[in-house]
């Protein structure tokens, strides 16, 4: 275990995405469409992300990411570095595709943005890839994929390995964390999405999940890994705080160190399920609401660590947003509004580290 998680309680850490300028959005999206070449787009986003970089920092942030401004969005890295898929429906900004032969690795997914990264931060820094329990639910299609992978789970075995190495090449890099984005874990807690996505066997999904995860990180514990769990929060109204424990029984096996979940909504009896979150894992306290614009007060974000540490001790918590703050290419707020907000964070874990530090 690293310094970053254990030293100080109360860390500050970025989720991934930020808003960008339009600019780079539209030099992202051109660069897909074949309007712009890598090596132009590259050039040109070598200048813009050193911003996006010395903004969290001002704002106070002990672990920066890139703002993944070079991608469409955070599966976008799979459908640029793989062949074997062809895009069928749209998702976000993007077209979701379909796997529809074997894959085949091209390129690596991150490591060109992580090594740029690594290179220009002066704080730690923390680089996000998709799980391949996530890629493999949205890019197997019943229509378009069954010749080549029969079940989502064989499509998963191949997207394994990829995941795996790029963990490796950015451990080599020099990262300070890893972060593996898996949004259908939350989500699998929630009563109304199991129905609608005809999931009927929640244990086995979750065993799925685990394994899928514990197979990419077998053996490498260099780094530490954080697993962000996020697109259900159980301080949204109406979650029932009793349907939780089964994602944190799948937590537990899982070889990962720390969490990241989504609790900074209005519904505070959402803290409750902090009562079975794993004891020997670290939480990455989410206290800013990505899906609301606002800034927050730090004492607003101090009230909500308190409410945590009910459950939890400090040594056990870090700080974050939910989730991204652009999950796509659409903003969700401006980069000065995120950083007023980073801000308020830093300042709430300052206030945080003197009480309990
Ligand atoms: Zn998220």
């Amino acid at each position: 275990m690293t310094d970053l998680d254990r030293a100080t309680p109360f860390q500050t850490l970025a989720v991934g995405s930020l808003p960008r300028d339009q600019c780079v959005s539209d030099l992202v999206t051109d660069r897909r469409l074949g309007r712009v070449s890598d090596s132009e787009s590259n050039r040109l986003l070598d200048r813009a992300v050193p911003g996006a970089i010395r903004m969290q920092e001002r704002a106070g942030l002990d672990c920066v990411s890139d703002g993944e401004w070079r991608r469409i969005n955070y599966l976008d890295v799979i459908v640029e570095a793989v062949y074997g898929l062809i895009p069928t429906r749209e998702f976000s900004t993007s077209t979701l595709p379909a796997v529809v032969s074997r894959l085949k690795q091209r390129s690596p997914l991150v490591a060109h943005s992580a090594e740029f990264l690594v290179k220009h931060a002066e704080q730690k820094t923390i680089v996000s890839v998709p799980s391949p329990h996530t890629i493999g639910k949205d890019f197997w299609s019943a229509d378009h994929s069954p010749e080549v992978y029969d079940t989502p789970e064989e499509y998963v075995q191949d997207v394994i390995p990829i995941i795996r190495a790029e963990i490796r090449r950015l451990v080599d890099l020099g990262v300070d964390a890893i972060q593996i984005d898996e949004p259908w874990l939350a989500s699998l807690v929630n009563p109304a999405f199991r129905t609608a996505e005809g999931i009927l066997d929640l244990d086995r999904e979750m065993e799925s999940n685990v394994a899928a995860i514990n197979a990419v990180l077998k053996d490498m514990d260099a780094v530490p890994i954080s697993v962000h769990v996020c697109g259900y929060s159980p301080t949204t109204p109406g979650s029932d705080f009793r349907n939780w424990s089964p994602l944190f029984d799948a937590l537990e096996l899982m070889n990962v160190e720390r969490f990241t979940l989504a609790l900074a909504g209005p519904n505070l009896d959402g803290f409750r399920v902090l009562e079975d979150f794993p004891q020997d894992k670290i939480l990455g306290l989410g206290v800013l609401d990505t899906a609301v614009s606002r800034i927050e007060r730090p004492n607003e974000i101090v009230d909500m660590a308190q409410s945590a540490m009910k459950y939890v001790p400090p040594e056990r918590i870090t700080l974050n947003s939910d989730c991204g703050f652009a999950p796509s290419t659409r903003n969700r707020g401006s980069l000065d509004q995120v950083y007023g907000r980073l801000s308020a964070m830093s300042d709430a874990a300052r206030v945080l580290q003197e009480s309990h530090g």
